[in-house]
């Protein structure tokens, strides 16, 4: 199982990559810049380079990155969505630095204009951001459906992926705390809810995923996260998910409300083989 946590960019690639180690982890997640303002720290390519051979000496395999959550590519104003679709694209532009990962983002809200628009104005800007040239694949995010969030519900992702020319370059990344804030049953119906996201999206989309257990019940639409164990989901629907054969392949990131040695002790539990 490849499981890692959400750790912070600030002191650079080979920090992140030393720390995931520190943990027990093999992947990681990071923002791309800070997730409320908007300036990017040019790469470091000396840092990017020592984190490439420290990476496969200590098998820390793909990692995320994710976009800052502000931004909102389905905006009904203009030069939202143009600043979402900039940073966007710079942010892919420099995640060829290290070819081969994963770039997630939230695929925003639609603020009145409806759910259909919402999708539009998602896909659209993906036509314009995505090349062929690129070694990145682009996540959408599964939401709980706060406000007017698109990508609540399977079918939302897969209408945005359906109309995306260069969908090869695409995946989606499920979050845990997300679906079930969603609606989606992961504690009663695991299978259930892994059967209906292959019919809806296909299986073969899913690239990565966020586990993280929920401050409220099932349906709620609220995005709280909770560490694993403490929360509505709790640790045996959790431990199940991340040894499920049908997700076997896939990095697994916990965004939970932890420090370092938090985050050390819930890899550890979710790696026990058995429950
Ligand atoms: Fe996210
Ligand atoms: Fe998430
Ligand atoms: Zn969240």
């Amino acid at each position: 199982m490849r499981i890692g946590c959400h750790l912070s960019s600030s002191r650079g690639f080979l920090a992140m990559g030393k720390e995931a180690v520190s943990i027990g982890a093999d992947t990681f997640q990071f923002f791309t810049r800070n997730p409320r303002g908007s300036k990017a720290k040019s790469l470091d390519e000396k840092d990017v380079e020592a984190y490439r051979g420290y990476a496969a000496e200590h098998g820390i395999g793909v990692i995320v990155a994710h976009a800052p959550y502000t931004l909102n590519p389905c905006s009904a104003d203009p030069r939202v969505r143009e600043f979402a679709q900039l940073t966007l694209a710079d942010d892919l532009k420099r995640m060829e630095h290290l070819p081969g990962n994963l770039y997630n983002f939230h695929p925003g809200s639609h603020v009145g204009q409806g759910v259909e628009r919402g999708i539009e104005l998602i896909a659209d800007l993906l036509n314009e951001i995505l090349t062929e040239e690129q070694h990145t694949t682009v996540l959408l995010e599964t939401m709980a459906g706060k406000g007017s969030e698109v990508g609540s519900h399977f079918e939302e992702l897969a209408a945005i992926l359906e109309r995306v020319t260069l969908r090869e370059n695409m995946g989606v990344c499920l979050d845990t705390c997300h679906i079930y804030d969603a609606g989606y049953d992961i504690v009663q119906d695991l299978d259930g809810v892994l059967e209906e996201f292959d019919r809806v999206i296909g299986l073969k989309w899913l690239r990565a995923v966020h586990v993280n257990d929920s401050k409220n019940p099932i349906g709620s639409h609220k995005d709280r996260h909770e560490k694993i164990g403490e929360g509505n989901i709790g640790y045996e629907a959790l431990w199940r998910l991340v040894h499920h054969p049908a997700l076997a392949q896939l990095p697994f990131c916990l965004e939970t409300p932890n420090e370092l040695d938090g985050y050390a002790e819930e890899i550890r539990r979710l790696r026990q083989p058995v429950l």
